[in-house]
């Protein structure tokens, strides 16, 4: 007989098999409403225990419809990515192994694939090989691990101690940031008491200007490598010597326009991104890498680890090894780095670069295809994987409702999940390709079926 855990992780691997096999034939959206799961789902906690195997098929049973295909290749509305193979199964194995890696003496081999890890990492994406680095949750923790790292070096650049005395009389810290920074980058800035970011012009003149007005007031500047919606780059190379001129701390978002730098088609974008001092981005985005991992770098490590580190007697450290503790947020810790080692190693450097540079490919005709068709218009053609597109209600002016009916019939439909925004003013279809899965075929089907649906004219609301 088969003991518990062989049977439950049977049945896990049967399901998942199931799921991913039907991806392609199945609604991208979900079918069941809130309150259908909610009655399946929230339950009357047992009193006693239940078989594991009964546990894991009424949890796939009762999650029927309301998990999103977002590991598919039909799923544009944000950017998300999916998962290739090795690293799935290194995620598995991850919560098998279940190691706890605070610390290399709790997860020794974690400790060291995740050495490996950040080594390949900024070898990929062009950051300095002195930097440090952490393997987080994703990037709105990047964010805070970078900028923890900042907060302490500019203020330690002024005679302020911040791990000792706090932000109570401190010198105060300026933030400057272009205008259409990502959220994730305010609430980092809210955790570390720092208050919101000053919106300015991201350009040389309009940098220099505010610079120049507190010349030495500590300084922190947020750089975009990817903006949201249209995956724009500042102009890094004119704007980080700037910075630096005047001490200021850079920090580059670049959740996923950083992966533009395993791309040799794309690298130039980053151009000069190297020179800044700390960088955040994601593996579970453009890596497709399971959730949750987001990547840090920070360039002067000494400044990272006082922002982290600490000791305790009952803690054992290895003066030799690396102890994510001393990098890292947490304290326990899922051994994350497991799922990034095996899709760095499963696809290489070209198996990169070809997801980078398909998933462009696939935006961009996904942008023109659907944007050629009547009543469409192109508001952003795509120069990485990011694109923008709108509807014109051919009955009246309001182009934005039009919009956001389209999106609501093609969610409807099952063929494909879109999401919209608002941009310059106008309501948009936002088109983010980050999948390795999405392929041509893919492609073809979606402007399919937005043909299909302007031409039929959209279910009564
Ligand atoms: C997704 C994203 C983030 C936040 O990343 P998470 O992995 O969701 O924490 C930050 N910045 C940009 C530009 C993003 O696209």
């Amino acid at each position: 007989m088969q003991d518990e855990t062989a049977v439950a992780l049977n049945r896990a691997l049967h399901h998942s098999l199931e799921f991913l096999g039907k991806l392609d034939g199945a609604p991208v959206g979900a079918t069941a409403s809130l309150q259908t799961l909610r009655k399946r789902l929230v339950k009357r906690l047992e009193d006693g225990p239940l078989p594991a195997q009964q546990v894991i098929d009424e949890l796939v049973a009762d999650s029927a419809g309301g998990i999103i295909g977002c590991t598919g290749g039909r799923f544009y509305a944000w950017v998300v990515g999916g998962a290739v193979p090795a690293s799935l199964a290194a995620d598995w194995l991850t919560s098998a192994w279940d190691q706890n890696a605070g610390i290399y003496a709790s997860g020794p081999a974690a400790a060291i694939a995740e050495e490996a890890s950040g080594a390949w990492l900024k070898d990929l994406l062009g950051i300095p090989a002195e930097a440090s680095f952490a393997l987080v949750t994703g990037c709105q923790l990047a964010h805070v691990t970078c900028l923890a790292a900042a907060r302490y070096s500019v203020l330690k650049a002024q005679g302020w101690d911040v791990n000792e005395h706090g932000l109570s009389g401190a010198p105060a810290i300026r933030i400057l940031s272009g205008e259409d920074r990502h959220g994730s980058i305010e609430r980092a800035l809210r955790l570390l008491g720092l208050g919101k970011s000053t919106a300015i012009e991201m350009q040389p003149e309009a940098l220099e200007a505010v610079l120049q007005r507190q010349p030495d007031r500590p300084t922190i500047v947020l750089l975009q490598a990817g903006e949201l919606n249209t995956g724009a780059y500042d102009p890094f190379t004119k704007l980080i010597p700037i910075a630096r001129k005047y001490n200021a701390w850079v920090h580059v978002d670049g959740a996923f326009g950083l992966w533009a730098a395993a791309s040799p088609r794309l690298r130039h974008l980053l151009r000069g991104a190297e020179s800044a001092y700390s960088w955040a981005t994601d593996g579970h985005k453009w890596l497709n890498v399971p959730y949750d991992c987001g990547y840090a770098f920070v360039r002067d490590a000494t400044a990272h680890r006082a922002s982290m580190s600490h000791r305790e007697s009952y803690l054992i450290h290895d003066e030799d090894a690396r102890d994510q503790m001393d990098w890292n947020p947490e304290w326990s810790r899922r051994a994350r780095g497991f799922a990034t080692y095996a899709a760095l190693r499963e696809l290489g450097r070209s198996g990169i670069a070809e997801i980078v540079d398909r998933c462009c490919a696939n935006a961009h005709a996904l942008v023109m295809g659907i944007g050629s068709l009547p009543g469409a218009e192109v508001l952003w053609e795509p120069t990485i994987n990011q694109g923008l597109v709108r509807f014109l209600d051919p009955a009246g002016p309001d182009h934005d409702r039009y919009t956001d009916r389209a999106i609501a019939s093609i969610v409807a439909s099952g063929e494909a999940f879109f999401g919209g925004c608002t941009w310059r003013g106008k309501r948009c279809m936002r088109v983010s390709v980050s999948n390795w899965r999405t392929t041509q075929v893919d492609v073809d089907r979606v402007i399919a079926a937005f043909s299909r649906i302007l031409s039929a004219g959209f279910p009564a609301e």
